[in-house]
């Protein structure tokens, strides 16, 4: 039998907020958190707000009245990004097999360590992170990915947790079964109806049995909950994750309505791609490309990560015209999503106050769209420039093909 592995998942806490605390030594040891004001809600509160109740995904007012003194500041993701170069800089000191799996969140598998104990990398990553970047990570340690995942997460902050091999189903037993992956409120209370309450209920239910409540991730989590996890470590490709699509024209086009159209569409599947996988993005960078081949990029980023293509409409203008500097016209056009976070907790239901209220409501408008293009096809909701294009289209005065298909690369 093959040796247990040893990997380790970091996991930063309260990152955001931590940061700003590390970068301004006059919000530490202080309850303040970071959103409030433009989203009216709080992305990320410090351990001292905490202690108060300030959580994130807590309204602004909520927040405020459980603590008056609370300091907000804006998100400065530009700067979160760089603490997070760093933090994942001192975890490839140990080993180039890193999974990074978002800004503040990865895994290292320390198996292949000549020397030492992977328990003693452990304590090194978390001082030097400490002494260095003034945030705290807290560790799990264990021979599986989901076992370092949980134990990480188990007694934040500025915690190590190590699941020794062998005991990683008696680890998990008396834990609420919501800990196992893509557990949900709704499949939360479905498993509870079931009797599923802990980890160790998923374990001793019979697989045929379980098939019949949790459907075709039965055996998965089946397996999770009985500590047998063999997925690898995926080591960061070389380019951070991203989506994109471009597309060619059919013939040459300089009508910029036209173009703009095709790129508002383009934006509208990427954003649609961010939100089925839980994301937003910060940076569109837009490229072109003239009839004679010679390639032209421009990007720019909003403030804060978005999963809606409405904020980026007003970039692809700006962009496009930075880019099309030459009286010539294009041949092809692309759109990229990079800079790519973990979506920002968004207000709870039931908050009083107008941005809470109008944030609520485009993220419910986006997903009810996004439901119905999927349910009855990509026409089933349609933008002002999906009318128009396809109208163009019809009419057959048309510079491009058909509306670009879905993603492409
Ligand atoms: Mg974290």
């Amino acid at each position: 039998m093959n040796s247990p592995r040893s990997i380790l998942h970091l996991d930063a806490d309260a990152f955001y907020a931590s940061v700003e605390q590390a970068a301004d030594s006059r919000l530490r040891g202080k309850a303040m958190a970071v959103g409030g004001e433009t989203r009216g809600v709080i992305s990320s509160a410090s351990y001292e707000a905490r202690a108060l109740g300030v959580r994130s995904a807590m309204s602004t007012t909520q927040a405020k009245r459980l603590c008056p003194n609370l300091i907000l500041v804006p998100g400065d993701f530009e700067k979160y990004e760089r603490f997070s170069r760093l933090m994942f800089a001192y975890a490839y000191d140990l080993t180039p097999d890193v999974e990074v799996c978002s800004i503040d969140e990865g895994y290292l598998d320390l198996s292949k360590q000549g020397n030492g104990h992977p328990r003693d990398s452990a304590i090194y990553l978390a001082k030097v992170i400490r002494e260095n970047l003034k945030i705290t990570i807290s560790q799990g340690l264990a021979s599986t990915k989901f076992c370092s995942a949980v134990a990480s997460k188990l007694k934040k902050p500025s915690s190590f947790i190590e699941v020794a091999p062998g005991t990683e189903r008696e680890f998990l037993a008396p834990l609420p079964s919501r800990w196992l992956p893509g557990i949900g409120k709704k499949t939360e209370s479905l498993f509870a109806g079931a009797g599923l309450n802990l980890i160790s209920d998923v374990a001793q239910m019979p697989l045929k049995e379980f098939e019949r409540i949790a459907g075709s991730s039965a055996s998965a989590l089946h397996s999770f909950a009985l500590g047998i996890d063999p997925r690898p470590i995926i080591p960061a490709s070389s380019a951070p994750k991203s989506f994109g699509e471009q597309e060619t024209f059919s013939s040459n086009s300089q009508d910029e309505i036209y173009i703009l159209a095709v790129l508002r569409s383009m934006t509208d599947r990427l954003c649609r791609r961010l939100r089925d996988e839980g994301l937003a993005a910060r940076t569109l960078s837009l490229r072109i490309r003239y009839k004679d081949m010679e390639d032209t990029m421009r990007s720019e980023s909003v403030q804060e990560p978005t999963p809606h293509e409405s904020d980026f409409y007003p970039m692809l203008q700006l962009l496009l015209r930075k880019a099309w500097t030459r009286p010539e016209s294009l041949r092809l056009v692309g759109v990229r999503l990079t800079n790519l976070h973990t979506a920002l907790p968004e207000p709870e239901l039931g908050l009083t106050g107008l941005p809470q209220k109008s944030a609520m409501e485009r993220l419910q408008l986006a997903e009810a769209s996004d439901l119905l293009r999927r349910r009855y096809g990509r026409k089933a909701v349609l933008r002002g420039h999906d009318l128009w294009l396809r109208k163009k289209l019809s009419s057959g005065e048309g510079d491009g093909n058909p509306l670009p298909g879905p993603g492409k690369n």
